[in-house]
């Protein structure tokens, strides 16, 4: 289960879209102001590790092994400009932003803000940068971001489930009380 924050007013339609995509199950947590300790008043946008660090803590407290954020506003990491989204390569939080996906139609807009959401997920569940026409696929432009599919190519997808796997009997053993001679009730949840 992944928190799904939405930073700031988030288009809720956005948010139900979500629970349409593979793989991922989500959990919305209340909508939460971004910290204002991560705006960057020269650059007039907010530094994306900065998000990452608050969304780390607030998946933390809420008990999310993964959460991902939404925000509207414009979002950089380092030196760039701007970045659609960031993500801790096989960590806990990744962050996206729809500040720079706006199309020509709704539907443009939706298909690259779900494209971004899988891109950073992968990275979340520690898939990198892939060459194959797939959603891993580095983007630096939004025509960039068209041009690849809304789905993982066949290796990406494996080495996600493979993941997802891991990750969730991480989260079950979590969840479970050990038994006296220490060994967990993982196989009656
Ligand atoms: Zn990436
Ligand atoms: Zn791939």
């Amino acid at each position: 289960m992944i928190a799904l924050v939405p930073l700031g007013s988030v288009d809720e339609e956005l948010i139900d879209l979500f629970f349409k995509l593979p793989y991922f199950d989500f959990s919305v947590l209340d909508a939460s102001p971004l910290p204002n300790s991560a705006y960057n008043s020269l650059k007039k946008k907010y530094d994306a590790l900065k998000i990452l660090v608050f969304l780390k803590k607030l998946a933390n407290s809420y008990g999310f092994l993964k959460v991902l954020g939404i925000t509207s506003e414009d979002v950089y990491y380092g030196s760039s400009l701007s970045v659609f989204g960031c993500a801790e390569l096989n960590g806990t939080s990744a962050v996206i932003s729809t500040c720079r996906l706006n199309g020509v139609s709704r539907c443009i807009f939706i298909s690259r803000v779900l494209k971004e959401a899988l891109h950073e997920l992968g990275h979340l569940f520690g898939l990198e940068h892939c060459t194959n026409n797939c959603v891993m696929r580095f983007c630096e432009r939004v025509e960039q971001i068209d041009a690849k599919r809304l789905g993982y190519c066949n290796d990406c997808r494996r080495k996600l489930e493979e993941s997802i796997r891991s990750v969730t009997q991480t989260s079950l053993a979590r969840s479970c009380i050990p038994h006296s001679k220490g060994t967990c009730c993982i196989s009656s949840h």
